[in-house]
């Protein structure tokens, strides 16, 4: 369990709350295309509004780098959140976040109601952690409310620095639920627990890997990443994704795997293509057949009922990573078939952000799986063990 204080930890009547929320949502010509996150935010914003705090919302939208980009406000999201929530949400409209009209807005607050900043990288500190935005944001709240589970791996104005001028900071409901979920699956496991890993590249999970070994029952690598496991076994991978620099990690890992006396499942079999397309050519290898001008898109058919058949004898299960390049629907049978597994399972099944959990809501499977996180990045770190700053700042039970 986390030992943050929390929402239900504080009395916010009649108080300035700040709550840093996670509204990095995909937009397209103005239009919020997954509204996933917004829906993520409403338990916590609603549990202020009805304590009777002045509710003021902040977050980052996509990287404007420190540029006031109008294709890149908030102003949207102040809308979308209105008819969420049956309650107006003011749109502060300031350049600098903390204008002239955040600070008018905020001053004529009556308890209950909720005031949206602006996209807080406008601001070039923001992503710097930089004093003078920290202090800033501080001025506008009596108390700090972190539910941004998707930034909290990095160390902002708006989730870490602004926490050192108010007294007061907690986690909201979202980011109790993540550590939670997250925390539980992987420190505190029902077993067996199996992991499974996928995605492009072995170097950007290399302290998941290693962090996963000491824990897991069984660990799953498909997708990009197992190449260099392939060729680390002296296979061909033709052109498929290699990171020839980390074979001979791959291969400690597997020493490492046996130390442990953990499972470690690599594809034995593959779909290849002659082109990085949908219309490309295709059969099906063994693991380390791949001919020269062929790559791996997606483990092949045995593969997926092995790593299928695997996960279902868990009774816990941690995903990140896609199998293949399930954007293409000639590669993605492998993530479905994976995906189609844990939606069927009784076992707990948490679903890494990022492309994982595009890839299970694009299959339909999102209502079938435990838990899936709102976070990419914030989950891999939770996963390689790093205590994630946005966590740390919020002031312990
Ligand atoms: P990551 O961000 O590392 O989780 O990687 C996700 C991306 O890896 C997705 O866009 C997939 O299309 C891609 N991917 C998965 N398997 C392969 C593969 N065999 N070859 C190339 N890209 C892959």
């Amino acid at each position: 369990m986390l030992n943050k204080k929390s929402v239900d930890d504080i009395n916010v009547k009649g108080k300035r709350v700040l709550c840093r929320c996670d509204f990095n949502v995909p937009l397209i010509d103005g239009k919020i295309t997954d509204e996933n996150r917004l829906v993520a935010a409403l338990p916590t914003i609603k549990k202020l509004v009805a304590d009777g705090g002045k509710v003021i919302l902040c977050s980052h939208l996509g990287k404007p780098k420190g540029v006031a980009v109008p294709e890149l406000s908030l102003a949207p999201v102040a809308v979308r959140l209105s008819e969420l929530l049956g309650q107006e949400v003011k749109f502060a409209a300031d350049d600098v976040v903390v204008g002239p009209n955040a600070k008018a807005a905020v001053e004529a607050m009556n308890d209950g109601d909720i005031v949206l900043l602006e996209n807080t990288r406008y601001r070039a500190e923001e992503t710097k952690n930089g004093e003078a935005f920290s202090k800033d944001l501080a001025s506008l709240c009596d108390v700090f409310v972190n539910d941004a589970f998707g930034t909290a791996h990095r160390a902002h104005c708006s989730n870490v620095g602004v926490t050192q001028f108010v007294d007061t900071a907690v986690v909201g409901y979202l980011m109790q639920k993540e550590i939670d979920f997250l925390g539980n699956a992987v420190n505190n496991p029902e077993r067996p627990f199996v992991a499974i890993l996928g995605g492009a590249k072995v170097s950007s999970k290399i302290s998941v890997i290693e962090n996963l070994l000491d824990k897991v029952d069984t660990l799953i690598i498909g997708g990009g990443m197992s190449y260099t496991f392939s060729k680390a076994l002296g296979g061909n991978v033709g052109n498929s994704l290699l990171e020839a620099d980390y074979c001979d990690y791959a291969l400690k890992m597997l020493d490492k795997a046996k130390e442990k006396g953990v499972e470690l499942l690599l594809p034995i079999d593959n779909l290849i293509a002659d082109d990085f397309s949908n219309d490309a050519n295709t059969q099906i290898v063994g693991r380390g057949e791949i001919p020269d001008g062929w790559e791996g898109l997606d483990i092949g058919p045995k593969t997926a009922e092995l790593f299928a058949n695997a996960a279902k004898t868990a009774k816990t299960v941690v995903w990140n990573g896609p199998m293949g390049c399930f954007e293409m629907p000639k590669f993605a049978a492998g993530t479905e078939t994976v995906a189609k597994a844990l939606a069927e399972t009784d076992a707990v099944t948490i679903i890494g952000g990022g492309d994982s959990a595009a890839a299970v809501n694009q299959l339909g499977y999102g209502d079938k799986m435990t838990h899936i996180s709102t976070g990419g990045g914030a989950s891999l770190e939770f996963l390689e063990g790093k205590e994630l700053p946005g966590v740390a700042a919020a002031n312990d039970k």
